[in-house]
């Protein structure tokens, strides 16, 4: 009697959890096609046994749909110079990026937040009258010519998303319109409408590139439908290349912060996902449900998380993704990206297309190079090269002190860092192109500051941060200026490498010994390093009574290139002369300045050939306290498209040729 009881009772609860879902759905707001297939599975549901394991996982799919923002999208707040005020108010510098972002916003508002403007262009007045009736009240902004002459005059002053218009008309007909669009509008659509619809007439225009074909006597809803359509593939085209903000730097710069202000500017929630740790294309688009202990990916969560369907999401590190994957994750980020594609975005837990195009994406990453190309090509990649020291400075004045005051308690007896302090932990305490550690310092120094307040050790206002104090609280130094702290040597010469996070001085050192001609290699050398130092070789025994170095210096010896510092991986061509310098000061035997910079690719002829990364370099170069900095001639324009202060205080000398700058370093 019991066991009946209790059957009873499981029907019960199953039949009031299937009205609850169904309730859910139908207050879910989802597209009808995904309307429909909730409500099979719920049916699905109803009739299974709820001890079922089949059971729980249809219940937590159609929960799960139920839970999506379909269509649930916040407001942007459109104002321009509110956006700019707030990129100003929470970062300092970095007015380039600023613009461009400024620049990207503005153009994204106008695209898609104007009402599309539609001309329509018809000999005949009660046709023009009625489509313009119609079309203002779709909300559309409807302006009307009667040939195409007056069609012509109205192209000319403003921008049309769409042109309809009739094909025979007195003078300019329809054909010739369309013509003029083609080659001065390419981004205007042209649609034709025409009593006469001769199929070859119809054929010729949409050869001639118009976009649809309309036969009088025609239906309203019909003209409505290819209008709509005509608009989403405009923007979907026009916003395919370049619509997504790659943001491309080295740690620490600001890129993440600023992404998250982007957010806030428009007025919209903000989401991260970190595609570094990514190791299955499964995490970004799900498992399908058959597969034990099935997800939705990171996609969708976050966007569920958000609980809107338009927030702004940052994907970091897309750089990380190509390398050791399981299954195609670029392939199916870039549907996730792509403008023409995302709007019917696929979950494999879902298993129903969500409308992705709604997204504002941010993607960041170290290096750009190493994004594949599908998905670079849809990218507008805006840099973040790294502060210098006064710009690090200032951002710690006005951001990030006055951050770490508050985060550690101390708002009420704000501690006053002195300019010599902050200057002492930059220099001496890191040594980054961001500011990720001297955040870090800045933070540490507040806790200990706080622990001492409290400890009754410091008094609780006026406490000055000095250069003793930093000293006291962080420990003894961590850096050196290596570049002017040591002597100048024989066989060691000053070189500037461009890694993931920025530039990095790195000193080349060659040395000689009794042996059989080999060349010894060593320092986590890349291949294209090593193949510089065996050309920089090959360049220096060819060229060796030209360099002053006696022809029999090679025989009977070994020689070993070495660069310190093993932890840092080396590759690329740009240390091509930093190596030849280093052995024609070996060969030489004279002493190379260390206060002084070279890189460039070196040929077999030595000539100095171009490099990549000068921004980063030059700003290592100055962390570093290098004097001078020798750089390819042919680098010139990116020398003189740097701001002002990425310079000062830096000699930076031109050279075509190695033999050109051998009285340079050597002494
Ligand atoms: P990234 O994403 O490039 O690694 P973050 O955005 O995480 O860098 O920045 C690290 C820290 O530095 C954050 O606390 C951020 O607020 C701060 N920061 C970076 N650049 C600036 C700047 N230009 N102005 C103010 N604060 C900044």
């Amino acid at each position: 009697m019991g066991f009946f009881k209790k059957n009873n009772q499981n029907d019960e609860n199953q039949t009031t959890i299937v009205e609850e879902l169904k309730n859910k759905i139908s207050h879910s707001e989802m597209p009808a096609q995904v309307k429909d297939i909730a409500l099979k599975e719920l049916d699905l549901l109803s009739k299974m046994n709820s001890s079922a394991a089949e059971y729980t996982i249809t219940l937590t799919y159609i929960e799960y749909l139920t839970s999506l923002p379909w269509n649930k999208k916040t407001s942007d707040n459109l104002d321009l110079e509110r956006a700019e005020r707030i990129l100003n108010e929470r970062h300092y510098g970095l007015y380039g990026v600023k613009n461009r972002i400024l620049e990207h916003l503005a153009v994204k508002i106008l695209s898609s937040n104007r009402n599309p403007r539609i001309l329509i262009v018809d000999d005949e007045e009660i046709a023009r009258k009625n489509l313009e009736h119609v079309l203002k009240k779709e909300n559309y902004e409807v302006v009307t010519a009667q040939n195409g002459t007056e069609a012509f005059k109205l192209l000319d002053d403003q921008e049309f998303e769409i042109v309809l218009t009739d094909v025979k008309m007195q003078g300019l007909d329809g054909f010739a319109v369309l013509e003029k669009i083609k080659a001065k509008y390419p981004n205007t659509k042209v649609m034709m409408i025409t009593a006469y619809a001769a199929v070859d007439s119809a054929v010729e225009a949409i050869k001639r590139g118009a976009c649809h074909y309309i036969a009088k006597p025609f239906k309203i809803e019909e003209v409505k439908l290819s209008i709509k359509q005509a608009l989403q593939h405009r923007l979907s085209t026009i916003s395919t290349r370049g619509s997504i903000l790659c943001f491309a730097g080295p740690p620490g710069t600001g890129k993440t912060s600023l992404g998250k202000s982007i957010a806030d500017a428009l007025g919209r929630k903000f989401a991260r996902i970190s595609l570094g740790g990514i190791k299955d294309e499964a995490e970004i688009r799900g498992h399908r449900r058959t597969y034990a202990g099935a997800k939705p990916g990171r996609i969708i969560e976050e966007i569920r998380r958000t609980a809107v369907a338009n927030p702004v999401l940052m994907l970091d590190e897309i750089d990380k993704i190509c390398q050791d994957f399981k299954g195609d994750p670029a392939s199916a980020l870039l549907e996730a990206l792509d403008p023409e594609q995302n709007c019917a975005f696929i979950d494999h837990y879902l298993d129903v297309p969500f409308d992705l195009s709604g997204v504002m994406f941010i993607v960041t990453a170290n290096i750009p190079d190493n994004i594949q190309p599908a998905l670079l090509d849809r990218m507008e990649v805006i840099e973040f090269s790294g502060y210098t020291e006064e710009e690090k400075e200032n951002i710690a004045l006005k951001h990030l002190i006055p951050k770490q005051t508050a985060e550690q308690g101390l708002t009420e007896f704000p501690p006053e860092f002195t300019r010599e302090a902050i200057l002492k932990i930059i220099q001496e305490y890191t040594r980054e192109a961001g500011i990720r550690n001297l955040e870090r310092m800045i933070a540490t120094i507040c806790r200990k500051l706080a622990t001492e307040v409290v400890k009754g050790k410091k008094p609780k206002s006026s406490v000055k941060v000095t250069p003793e104090l930093v000293e006291q609280y962080l420990g003894p130094r961590r850096y050196y200026f290596e570049v002017t702290d040591v002597k100048n040597r024989v066989g060691v010469v000053t070189g500037v490498v461009w890694t993931e996070t920025g530039g990095d001085i790195i000193f080349v050192e060659a040395a000689k010994m009794k042996g059989k001609r080999e060349l010894i290699l060593t320092g986590s050398l890349g291949n294209i390093m090593r193949e510089s130092a065996q050309a920089a070789l090959s360049y220096i025994k060819s060229n060796a009574s030209v360099l002053n170095i006696s022809e029999d210096a090679f025989e009977d010896h070994d020689i070993h290139i070495h660069v310190p510092q093993g932890a840092i991986p080396k590759d690329g061509p740009s240390a091509g002369v930093t190596i030849a310098m280093a052995l024609i000061s070996l060969f030489t035997n004279k002493p190379a300045r260390r206060d002084v910079v070279v890189t460039g690719e070196l040929t077999l002829s030595g000539r100095i050939l171009p490099v990549g990364g000068i921004k980063e370099k030059i700003l290592a170069a100055k962390r570093a306290g290098v004097r001078a900095v020798i750089i390819p001639y042919r680098n010139k324009p990116d020398i003189e498209n740097l701001p002002e202060n990425f310079k000062k205080g830096l000699e930076i000398i031109f050279m075509e040729k190695i033999e050109d700058i051998v009285s340079k370093i050597l002494i």
